[in-house]
């Protein structure tokens, strides 16, 4: 093996580093040295100093759920008093109000609800694109997935007709850890790790970006982290599709998960894995940090770990708020933070492509 002077050496000039290497580093290297090395593979490959961020909104369509899933707090069964599908006025609604705040799209995630099929999110895409100049980037695997077995149909078919209807990419929900052991402790329904990776690789066979996530806290080690990261890389190595990795952290309040007492991830783990991920993911153009489940002064530390992305000002968010993150920033602030890190703030598309301002 190495020694990490070299493999941190090596990894910031733009060689790949392995996966036992990876581990070698998150367990041995100096938390500072490995923030330096990401922070040096940043500049290479974003040598503007600019740390971006999107004005967008988190629709939650629906709320009802068959998965279960441990850590969530969000979902509700069919039938609960709480139980809800939005009317399209409101999602219409949320998106002028959107709009009207600088935002250029919106992120639509909802349950794996029984019984909404194929054409209720055809229906759905085409009556806010018929009506507003807004990306869509909407529906994690598990609800791609979902569509797919409800409508009988296969994923390709289910993202043909949405692309038509108006998807035009899809978040990373559902990443959770790419690794079954892990997948089957804290949501056995939910797909396992390949079907995950093959919804992602049938949107980007059809030249349709997705971001890459990842929640740590939930009871993995290194080794389920790393083996996480490898499958991505591998993934970004076949197709090219994803935009970003953004890795969180598990919010336990109100979630069953809660119960078995898992220790918290603290500020100086997230930030090892922050600047880990910079290193080993060579072939992601972006790193997200999230402030929402850290906080704005963790996240803004973060900015000095290998990310060029504080992510969303995030208007409305109703997923891990459920689970106790209740951490706010409207745009100003979040420029503010920025500045105040010593980079330059500038608003982006959810594919990354431009500047909005
Ligand atoms: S995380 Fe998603 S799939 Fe799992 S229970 Fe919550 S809403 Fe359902």
């Amino acid at each position: 093996m190495r020694s990490i002077d070299i493999v941190l050496e090596s990894a910031a000039s733009g060689t790949r580093i392995s996966s036992d290497e990876a581990v070698y580093l998150f367990e041995q290297a100096d938390l500072l040295a490995l923030a330096d090395t990401a922070d040096r593979i940043r500049q290479r490959l974003h040598p503007d100093n600019v740390i971006s961020y999107i004005i967008d909104r988190n629709i939650n369509y629906t709320n009802v759920c068959r998965e279960f899933c441990t850590f969530c707090a969000f979902y509700r069964v069919k039938g609960d008093s709480e139980a809800y599908v939005l009317p399209d006025h409101v999602i219409y609604r949320k998106i002028e109000e959107t709009l009207a705040l600088g935002g250029t799209g919106i992120l639509m995630q909802g349950g794996v609800h029984p019984d909404l099929k194929i054409d209720y999110y055809e229906r759905l895409l085409s009556g806010i694109k018929e009506r507003f100049p807004i990306h869509c980037h909407c529906f994690s695997p598990p609800e791609i997935l979902n569509i797919a077995k409800v409508s009988k149909m296969t994923v390709q078919e289910v993202f043909k007709r949405l692309k038509v209807a108006g998807l035009d990419s899809m978040p990373g929900g559902g990443g959770e850890i790419l690794d079954d052991e892990i997948r089957t402790a804290i949501s056995p329904l939910k797909c396992k790790t390949d079907d995950w990776l093959m919804v992602h690789r049938e949107a980007h066979q059809l030249n349709m970006r997705t971001t890459a996530t990842m929640m740590i806290g939930v009871g993995e080690n290194i080794h389920h982290r790393i083996r996480h990261l490898q499958r991505l890389r591998d993934l970004q190595d076949e197709t090219g599709g994803f935009t970003a990795f953004i890795p969180w952290t598990f919010q336990p309040e109100n979630t069953e998960l809660a119960q078995r007492n898992l220790p918290e991830v603290t500020a100086a783990e997230y930030l090892r894995l922050l600047a880990l991920s910079r290193i080993y993911l060579d072939n992601f153009q972006n790193v997200q940090v999230s402030w929402l489940t850290v906080g704005l002064k963790v996240g803004q530390v973060g900015l000095r770990f290998g990310v060029n992305d504080m992510g969303s000002i995030m208007i409305e968010e109703n997923v891990i708020s459920a689970a106790g993150a209740r951490h706010r920033a409207n745009d100003s602030e979040l420029r503010r933070i920025i500045e105040d890190a010593g980079f330059h703030p500038r608003q982006r598309t959810t594919l990354y492509e431009r500047y909005v301002n």
